[in-house]
């Protein structure tokens, strides 16, 4: 452990914490990926801050009362305090290095914390190839790649894993007689690239991406150059862009079943969609809500003919067909109107319910970096068989490119194909 960081156990806490000015303190446990991921971000800021600031780490499992009293109920949880009293943000889970100076620079004098970040010494960091985006696609690529002994840093804004990870239960990838976690699956695929020695940098701020010269700035202070770089974003649940939904994204509408159906235990919720992930998704609800209503813009459903019958034998789940969503309203917590209109007559009404969620499609993770790469008409981008783009020595796997069907095993594919014709090149 670095030499300003202190490990104390309950004993100690207030002495060590709340009797000092001022105190930062990470709740960590073992075999915790984020905990890992946090570490060396923790480490490298005790150096900058810790003449100034106390660094504490305690061990979560070995001081549970400690750490109930404290509400810490998830590794790692990060703590700030001013006077033995807590301040600034509860970090946790994927935790950002911006966050954490962020609130440190909250615990000193304005023009010290000024000057440590003046310090802030930049790194430049050589590799063969980078890889943006920790998915299946990408940890695939990173596995074959480490394999055939090339360089790889994998940068991803969030904790390596992708969709998988909040995923409730995976049947469909080879080589496991019964369905798997989601977040086991995706923790597997992280922890065997990461023995074959891809070098990560989980959860970090990518300030900027030059696809021409190869070159990937994070968090502000690292530069990673690389001879290729590989774009491995996958996509993300696509907005429906009517009044009411940016309002109430994450309070009362949601897009992601697996981590929010749970809140919803005998409350009633309208599902927008007609597709796979919408029926798929209703089923999964239908084991917690009282009521579903599909609200499905056709006639009949897109999903696949087993989950459809499925869906339709199910006696929690009610379908609206021929009807699009036209606003959301929010009357009060758990109290959601959806104002729907009939496209056969124009005519509006407004369903209540406690919760929607939305499963319209999916959009690619590109933001503005990609402006350069040739792309389809829905914004995926275009590669050759061997997942090339269209600049030299960029390429694009998995959810993020053009291809006909998503899946994590196709993604894998993808992963592999890029790293085979990578390391032939290199
Ligand atoms: C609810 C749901 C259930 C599913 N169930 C199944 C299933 O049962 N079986 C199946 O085969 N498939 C399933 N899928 C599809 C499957 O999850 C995807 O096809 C697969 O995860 C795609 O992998 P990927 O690596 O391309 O992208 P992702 O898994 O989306 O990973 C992309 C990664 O890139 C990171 N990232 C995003 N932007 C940036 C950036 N600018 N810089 C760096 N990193 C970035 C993200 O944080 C993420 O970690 C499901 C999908 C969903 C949404």
């Amino acid at each position: 452990m670095a030499e300003k960081i202190k490990e104390i156990t309950a004993s100690d806490y207030q002495k060590e914490v709340l009797d000092k000015d001022v105190a930062v303190v990470d709740f960590y446990s073992t075999e915790c990926p984020p905990c890992e991921a946090l570490a060396p971000k923790f480490e490298g800021l005790s150096e900058l801050y810790g003449d100034d600031v106390p660094f504490v780490k305690v061990f979560r499992q070995g001081n549970r009362g400690l750490a109930e009293s404290l509400d810490v109920t998830g590794s790692p949880t990060v703590l700030f305090y001013h006077k033995g009293t807590l301040v600034g943000d509860r970090l946790t889970g994927g935790i950002r290095r911006a966050d954490l100076m962020k609130n440190l620079a909250m615990l000193i004098p304005e023009e010290r914390a000024a000057k440590i970040q003046a310090s802030v010494k930049p790194v430049v960091t050589e590799t063969d190839v980078v890889i943006l985006g920790g998915g299946p696609a990408g940890l695939t690529a990173g596995i074959y790649l480490a394999q055939a002994h090339i360089d790889v840093v994998l940068v991803d804004t969030a904790l390596p894993g992708g969709y998988v990870s909040t995923t409730h239960l995976v049947s469909n990838y080879p080589g496991f007689i019964e369905p798997q976690n989601g977040y086991l699956l995706s923790h597997m695929i992280s922890e065997q690239a990461k023995v074959n020695g891809v070098r990560f940098r989980p959860a970090v701020d990518v300030e900027s991406i030059d696809l021409q010269n190869k070159t990937v700035i994070v968090d502000g202070h690292e530069t990673i150059k690389a001879k290729k770089i590989i774009i491995a974003t996958g996509s993300r649940p696509r907005p429906l862009g009517i009044p009411g939904e940016k309002e109430h994204r994450g309070s009362g509408i949601s897009y992601c079943a697996t981590c929010d159906a749970k809140y919803y235990q005998d409350k009633d919720v309208v599902v927008i969609g007609g597709g796979n992930s919408a029926v798929e998704e209703s089923l999964f609800i239908s084991r917690f809500a009282r009521r579903i209503t599909v609200v499905h813009q056709f006639d009949k459903l897109q999903a696949n003919r087993q989950a459809q019958e499925t869906a339709f034998a199910n006696d929690a789940i009610d379908f609206l067909f021929e009807h699009e969503p036209r606003q959301f309203t929010k009357y009060g917590t758990m109290d959601m109107g959806v104002e729907v209109e009939d496209l056969t007559t124009g005519k509006r009404h407004e369903l209540r319910a406690n919760g929607v969620f939305v499963f319209v499609g999916f959009v690619p993770n590109l933001d503005d970096f990609a402006a350069s790469l040739e792309r389809d008409q829905w914004g995926y981008l275009k590669t050759d068989e061997e997942m090339r783009t269209s600049v030299e020595g960029v390429y694009a796997i998995g959810d993020v490119r053009t291809k006909s069907y998503r899946q994590i095993t196709t993604a894998v594919s993808d992963g592999t194909i890029a790293a085979i014709a990578i390391s032939r090149e290199l």
